[in-house]
């Protein structure tokens, strides 16, 4: 049968309404409620500030016409999370900030942000994602709304960038197709650390928004990208929890491989996402990184959505 976008969504649409954990997924922005300035915690990582407990990890960097931030938080801890920047950063304002793709809790900042004329640098399709309505996420209840015009991304790429603040170069770059349909990662070169964002986790299973471009093939390929880039001492900054490094970033490419590998046997088989987890394809893993079934669900679903045909 051809595939069309329309059949395509279709399929979408069947393997959603199938799906017994959407709405059970943990809902990342409600793990971190409302907090105060002095909630957020700041450490260095090679001489970038990391603030942590806005709703996802924040790196900072000061400079003589504000500061320099990847990803916001969440809107309503923005207050906090400013006050914070400010207070470590010795800057009253955000100059530049960098969204490392659409989600809630990584573009909390960009409402006051670009209120107060900085600029918002993203993949085009962050841009685009941002503006839309009734967003549908695996990752969310509910529907998600457009930011305010200002509060959007004024410096888009579809590929590569990169921007010269306070001396040094920092560049970003697209992962595709790999926790979303716009992700970037910042590369700091001088300070020798990768903001990765959602692909990338050090503690528990990294989660994919299916629904909006994630596909296992980007995602194993975002491993390939950031693997040739980093060194093995290089820190890698993910959307949440501990920082990892280069090493394990090569590693995780490996185990990620192995699994997507598997997934076609599965496939062959007639396997659906159930019989997947219970196959227990990453259980040498689960000691480190936990229950691996709503990654395995999402990871199988993408693998699903774009290539059975309906
Ligand atoms: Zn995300």
């Amino acid at each position: 049968m051809r595939i069309n976008r329309r059949s395509f969504l279709r399929a979408g649409a069947q393997v959603l309404a199938a799906s017994p954990l959407l709405g059970a997924v943990p809902v990342l922005a409600r793990e971190n409620g409302k907090v105060r300035a002095r909630d957020i915690t700041v450490q260095d990582v090679n001489g970038l500030a990391l603030f942590v407990g806005a709703g996802c990890n924040v790196v900072g960097l000061g400079g003589p016409e504000g500061a320099l931030l990847v990803d916001g938080g969440l809107a309503v801890n923005a207050p906090a999370l400013l006050k914070s920047v400010s207070a470590h950063l010795n800057t009253r304002r955000v100059q530049t900030l960098i969204n490392t793709h659409w989600h809630p809790e990584h573009v909390g900042c960009n409402d006051p942000v670009g209120r107060a004329g900085g600029t918002i640098v993203a993949h085009e399709v962050t841009r685009q994602f941002l503006g839309r309505r009734n967003v549908r996420s695996a990752l969310y209840d509910g529907l998600i709304q457009p930011l305010p015009e200002h509060a959007r991304p004024t410096q888009t790429t579809h590929n590569a960038g990169s921007l010269e603040f306070a001396g040094e170069t920092v560049e970003y770059r697209y992962l595709p197709a790999a926790h979303t349909n716009g992700d970037l990662f910042v590369h700091f070169p001088k300070h020798n650390v990768i903001v990765a964002g959602g692909p990338v986790s050090a503690v528990r299973w990294p989660v994919m928004d299916y629904l909006n471009g994630a596909f296992m093939h980007g995602f194993v390929r975002s491993y390939e990208i950031l693997a040739e880039v980093a060194k093995p001492d290089t820190v890698i900054v993910p959307a949440h929890g501990p920082t990892l490094t280069g090493a394990d970033i090569v590693r995780h490419k490996d185990m990620y491989w192995e699994l997507f590998r598997q997934f076609f046997v599965f496939f062959n088989k007639g396997f659906g996402p159930q019989d997947v987890i219970a196959a227990r394809p990453l259980q040498d893993y689960e000691a480190q990184f936990g229950d691996p079934a709503q990654f395995l669900e999402a990871a199988y679903r993408s693998v699903q959505l774009a290539t059975i045909p309906h």
